[in-house]
C-alpha cells in the first residue's frame, strides 16, 4: 500500500486493527483526533471468577480432532498430524453463570445439532512462533466451554470442500462459563472431562487424552497467526459427540471447574 492510500485509510480503519500498522508491523498512534465513530461495536467479555473484572475476547480459536477416539469417529486417522483450527466470531460467546441453566436456542438451518464439551484457555499475552515450552506463560486462565455444532451442515460443507463456517461459526455457538485465573487455579493436565444430557453421561474422558496439549496448541496456532491478549482457544472435544433436541439439558464438567449447564429451547 502506498503512503498516500495508507494515510487516507488510517483514521477510518484504525479500530479494525489492520490499517494502522507501520512497515515494522507496529501499531501507529491515531492521528486523526477529529474523527469519530458513527456507532459503537460491543466488546464481548467473559466474567473473571472472584473479581468484578471481565476478560475482553479478541478471537476465538477452536482446535479440531484433538482426542484420538473423536478423530476416529469423525472419520480421520488420529495419527499425530499437525493440529488444525477454525475460528468462531466473538459474539458466538454465550456466558452462563455457574449454578444456573442457560437457555440456548436451537439454531436455524440444522436438523442435527451437536454438543462438544471442551477446556478453554484464555491468553493474557501473545506473540508469533511461541515455543511450547514457554507457551503456558501466556495463559491468563481457563474456562469450561461448549463448541456447539450444526453437524449436518459441517459435514455437507466438508463433503463439498467448502468452508465449515455455517456449521461452526454461528451466533451463540460458544457457550462458556467464567474464567478462572491461573493465579488461583493453576494449569490443567489430567482432569476428567465429561458431558451429560438429561442426566445420562455421553462424553467422558480425561484431558490427558488430548493429542496436542494446550501449550502445543498455542505454539501451533502462533505459527499461523500472531496471538494477542484476549485470544481464547477451545481445545477440542472427546469422543461420543451427539445430537440434542429442544428441552434437553446439557451439563458439562471438568474437575476443579464449576459445571456449565444449558437447556436447549
Ligand atoms: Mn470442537
Amino acid at each position: 500500500m502506498d503512503s498516500k492510500r495508507r494515510s487516507s485509510l488510517a483514521g477510518g480503519l484504525l479500530l479494525a486493527g489492520g490499517a494502522g500498522l507501520g512497515a515494522l508491523g507496529k501499531a501507529e498512534p491515531a492521528k486523526a483526533a477529529t474523527s469519530s465513530m458513527p456507532f459503537t461495536v460491543s466488546q464481548t467479555v467473559i466474567p473473571i471468577v472472584g473479581t468484578s473484572d471481565v476478560f475482553p475476547v479478541r478471537r476465538i480459536y477452536c482446535i479440531g480432532r484433538n482426542y484420538e477416539a473423536h478423530a476416529r469417529e469423525m472419520g480421520s486417522d488420529p495419527t499425530r498430524e499437525p493440529p488444525f483450527f477454525f475460528q468462531k466470531p466473538t459474539d458466538a460467546i454465550q456466558f452462563v453463570a455457574p449454578g444456573t441453566v442457560g437457555d440456548h436456542a436451537y439454531p436455524s438451518l440444522t436438523k442435527n445439532y451437536h454438543y462438544e464439551v471442551e477446556l478453554v484457555a484464555a491468553l493474557k499475552s501473545g506473540g508469533r512462533n511461541i515455543p511450547a515450552a514457554s507457551a503456558l506463560d501466556h495463559v491468563f486462565g481457563y474456562a469450561l466451554g461448549l463448541d456447539m455444532t450444526r453437524r449436518d451442515l459441517q459435514r455437507m460443507m466438508g463433503d463439498q470442500k467448502k468452508p465449515w463456517e455455517i456449521g461452526k461459526s454461528f451466533d451463540h455457538s460458544a457457550p462458556i462459563g467464567p474464567l478462572h485465573p491461573v493465579s488461583s487455579i493453576g494449569h490443567f493436565a489430567k482432569e476428567n472431562i465429561s458431558l451429560s444430557v438429561n442426566g445420562r453421561v455421553k462424553q467422558s474422558a480425561t484431558l490427558a487424552h488430548m493429542i496436542w496439549s494446550v501449550a502445543e496448541q498455542i505454539a501451533k496456532v502462533s505459527e499461523a497467526n500472531e496471538l494477542f491478549p484476549g485470544d481464547i482457544i477451545y481445545s477440542g472435544t472427546p469422543e461420543n459427540v451427539g445430537p440434542v433436541l429442544k428441552g434437553d439439558v446439557i451439563v458439562c464438567r471438568i474437575d476443579r471447574l464449576p459445571d456449565l449447564s444449558i437447556r436447549i429451547v
